[in-house]
């Protein structure tokens, strides 16, 4: 199976190749990264290549990248339900390390997902997910 890389802006610069006044740890200062596709925007950090919000550790399931390789046949993650984020913990999900995406053979495999609880009022983070159509 050959596998195309592909060129991606660096999430923890933005792109500018530095970060915190030296060069970016994560693209070593080019503003890129290269990775293989298919390429998914990381689920645990939605791109954004960070920790948590605010943090300055870079985020341990895409490496700050932003972006993350999946399979070919990828689909949503059934334990964290395509976040990334384990439920109880908020900590990378062990299933797909935080990818958010798991190879569809692997799912098959995987228990029925366990509907997480609906988090109410508060909105967390930016990434609002509305399931009308
Ligand atoms: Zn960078
Ligand atoms: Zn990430
Ligand atoms: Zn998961």
């Amino acid at each position: 199976m050959e596998r195309n890389k592909v060129k991606m802006t660096c999430a923890f610069c933005r792109g500018t190749g530095r970060s915190r006044g030296g060069v970016c740890p994560v693209c070593r200062g080019t503003g890129t990264v290269s990775l293989s596709e298919p390429t998914r925007r990381c689920a645990y950090c939605r791109g954004s290549g960070l920790q948590q919000r605010g943090s300055v550790l870079t985020c341990s399931a895409c490496g700050g990248v932003g972006w993350v390789t999946v399979e070919e046949d990828a689909v949503p993650c059934p334990p964290c339900g395509g976040t990334g984020m384990a439920p109880e913990s908020r900590l990378p999900c062990l299933t797909c390390r935080g990818k958010g995406f798991i190879p569809a053979e692997r799912a098959k495999r995987l228990p029925p997902a366990k509907r997480p609880p609906r988090r109410r009022g508060r909105g967390y983070g930016s990434g609002k997910v509305t399931l009308e159509y």
